[in-house]
C-alpha cells in the first residue's frame, strides 16, 4: 500500500518548524512579501497593494478578519516599543523627566503608529502564513483574483 497525499494539507494547521517561522518573519520586517520574499507588496507606506508583484498572493488573503490581527500586532509593537522608550529614559537620566515624558510619549506614539503601519500588516500576514502555509491551489486562486475580497459586495477600494 501506497501512501496518498495527505489530506489535511489544504486547510489544517501545520505545526511551523523554527526555520521557516523565522525566514517569514524576516521577510515581514524588510518589508518584503513573506511568502516568496520578493515583492513590491506597498502601494504606498500606509497600504498594502493587492497582490505580491511577484508570487501574486493577495496580501490580505481575500479575508476581512485580517485587519484584527494587523491592529493587535500594531498595537503591540507600539506598547513594545514605547515601554522599551520608558525604560530606557529612566536609566539614563538621574533626575526624571517627567515633563518631556508627558508631552513625548503620546507624540511618540503617534510617531510609531505610522512607522510600524506595513510592518504590522506584513508581520500578521507573515503570522498567518506560519499557521497556514499557502498551498499551490490556493495561490492560483490568488492569481486569478482581481478583487481584495472573495465577494463583489464585501469588496473595499
Ligand atoms: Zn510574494
Amino acid at each position: 500500500m501506497t501512501h496518498g497525499p495527505e489530506m489535511d494539507s489544504e486547510t489544517g494547521m501545520e505545526l511551523p518548524t523554527l526555520g521557516r517561522t523565522l525566514r517569514l518573519f524576516g521577510r515581514a520586517f524588510l518589508l518584503r512579501c513573506p511568502n516568496c520574499g520578493h515583492g513590491p507588496v506597498l502601494e504606498h507606506w500606509m497600504k498594502l497593494r493587492l497582490k505580491c508583484g511577484t508570487c501574486g498572493l493577495r496580501l490580505q488573503r481575500g479575508e476581512h478578519d485580517t485587519v484584527m490581527g494587523f491592529a493587535f500586532i500594531l498595537f503591540t509593537l507600539i506598547g513594545l516599543f514605547s515601554y522599551a522608550v520608558l525604560v530606557v529614559t529612566l536609566l539614563v537620566t538621574r533626575a526624571t523627566p517627567w515633563d518631556l515624558l508627558e508631552n513625548g510619549l503620546p507624540l511618540l506614539v503617534l510617531v510609531e503608529l505610522f512607522a510600524f503601519f506595513p510592518f504590522a500588516k506584513l508581520l500578521w500576514l507573515a503570522f498567518d502564513l506560519t499557521l497556514r502555509p499557502v498551498t499551490a491551489s490556493e495561490l492560483e486562486w490568488h492569481r486569478s483574483a482581481t478583487r481584495a475580497y472573495e465577494t463583489e459586495r464585501d469588496a473595499i477600494r
